[in-house]
């Protein structure tokens, strides 16, 4: 196993990742921006390297930079993160040349799925179902009509090197379709430095189910089940849950059973998770993300399988340390994302935490950075804190979540806990009956004051 791994990200992830470390007894290195010298897994780290300014060009995505940390600390891996560099397959190759172990997949398996056309096309070549779309990137307008004439209208416009739910574009006729065309190649030109845009079929009121697997590079492959992630606004998810309230036990063996064969012949190394919109029974892939994902905990919760610490063992060369066998889903879990954000118009609320309470107790779960006097930059994701619960059942699950929001006390900035309160108070979302629209509906209502 490793002595000492450097973390290359921020915020509670970076702690988490510290977490899994020091319980295999693993050194570690926490590399910041200025902004961040006071972060909890800075303060937490063996030792710490400051990368530059606040903007993470010139800290957290400086290459260079993290390299050079690493050779003086003397760490023997890397562990990418969420964000930033976690899906640079340059990175990757760079980290491995420079003779650090990268704790993530082979840098060629990110290279083919963050181009996300190439990525549904090696997806249907390995027999996963997909979205119907354009098999290649739309070159003009004429080629955009003929590709959307066959898919049908209304279609999706998406850029190729896409992430974040940013850049997406409806288009319900011919039009409008060469109206916006333009708009997201640009769009997605300043964006992600590529203007190449892809359709797709829009589907009108999908879920957004996602399968965890993990693999040891060999073919040896394993699922955690499934994730619900459809609560979402525009296009960004806000609560997590597992198992998915749609599945049945036939259609999750489905999904998942084509997850992990498609994984198995690509030889997929760590973890990885492969997302899916599911509507009238069928699956439809749009894509994969090569990397841990903010909602891998409720994963955790209904498994007891530590994913990052599964990545720690597989970048250092184990086998998995489960067979699929092993694996039984247990319960139900619930993750909220809390950020800092006004609750009604998702303005962000940087800022000094002048009080801060975590609930706690049976089942309840918190990971976040955040303490007493800590300061919120204002320069990076919103998101501070997750609340992760398990129950028994959902409805257990439920009652344990109100209750730990209800104990949770963030002072000095607004967060996304009153929505979260409401959200589980709602009957439509206690039954689980919710798809990718559903909160945006909601948010449309007139809030009702929480008591
Ligand atoms: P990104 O990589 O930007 O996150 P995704 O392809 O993963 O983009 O899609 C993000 C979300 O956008 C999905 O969870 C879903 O809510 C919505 N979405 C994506 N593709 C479609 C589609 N073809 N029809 C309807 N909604 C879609």
């Amino acid at each position: 196993m490793f002595k000492k791994v450097l973390i290359a990200g921020r915020g509670e992830i970076a702690l988490r990742i510290h977490r899994a470390c020091r319980d295999l007894g693993i050194r570690t290195v926490a590399v910041h921006s200025t902004a961040d010298a006071q972060a909890m897994h800075v303060r937490l780290a063996d030792e710490t390297v400051c990368i530059g300014p606040p903007p993470a060009r010139d800290s957290y995505l400086n290459v260079a930079a993290i390299l050079s940390a690493a050779a003086i600390t003397g760490a023997d891996a890397i562990h990418p993160g969420i964000g930033f560099l976690a899906e640079n397959a340059d990175f990757a190759a760079a980290v491995e040349e420079h003779g650090f172990a990268f704790i993530g997949p082979a840098p060629e398996h990110i290279r083919l799925m963050g181009d996300k056309v190439r990525a549904k096309k090696e997806a249907a070549r390995l027999g996963i179902p997909v979205v119907p779309g354009s098999p290649e990137a739309v070159r003009d307008a004429a080629d955009a009509r003929r590709a959307a004439c066959e898919i049908g209208f209304p279609v999706l416009l998406k850029a190729s090197a896409g992430g974040g739910g940013r850049g997406m574009k409806l288009a319900h006729d011919a039009t409008e379709l060469e109206q916006l065309l333009p708009l997201a190649q640009a769009e997605a030109r300043a964006a992600f430095g590529d203007d190449s845009v892809y359709l797709e079929r829009f589907l009108a009121g999908p879920r957004h189910v996602e399968v965890q697997v993990l693999g040891d590079g060999t073919g040896e492959v394993i699922h955690l089940g499934e994730r619900d992630c459809s609560l979402q606004r525009a296009h960004q998810k806000l609560l997590e849950e597992a198992p998915s309230p749609a599945l049945d036990a036939a259609s999750r063996a489905r999904v998942t059973g084509i997850a992990v064969s498609a994984m198995r012949e690509l030889g997929y190394r760590s973890a990885g998770t492969l997302e899916f919109l599911y509507q009238d029974d069928a699956f439809y892939f749009i894509e994969m993300n090569t990397r841990l994902q903010v909602e891998h905990p409720v994963s955790e919760l209904i498994t007891g399988v530590d994913i990052v610490r599964e990545q720690l063992e597989i970048a250092a060369g184990g086998a998995l340390a489960h067979r699929q066998s092993d694996i039984r889903l247990d319960g139900h879990a619930i993750e909220c994302r809390i950020n800092a954000e006004h609750p009604e118009d998702f303005r962000p609320s940087p800022g000094r935490i002048s009080d801060y309470h975590a609930p706690g107790g049976f089942g309840v779960r918190v990971d976040s950075g955040l303490y007493h006097g800590y300061q919120v930059p204002p320069f990076y994701d919103s998101l501070v804190a997750k609340l992760i619960v398990h129950g028994m059942t959902r409805e257990d699950c439920l009652m344990r979540l109100r209750r730990a929001l209800d104990e949770f006390a963030i002072g000095g900035i607004a967060t996304t806990i009153p929505l979260h309160q409401r959200i589980v108070d709602d009957s439509e979302f206690r039954r689980g009956a919710y798809d990718i629209n559903w909160l945006e509906r909601f948010l449309a209502r007139p809030a009702v004051a929480v008591p």
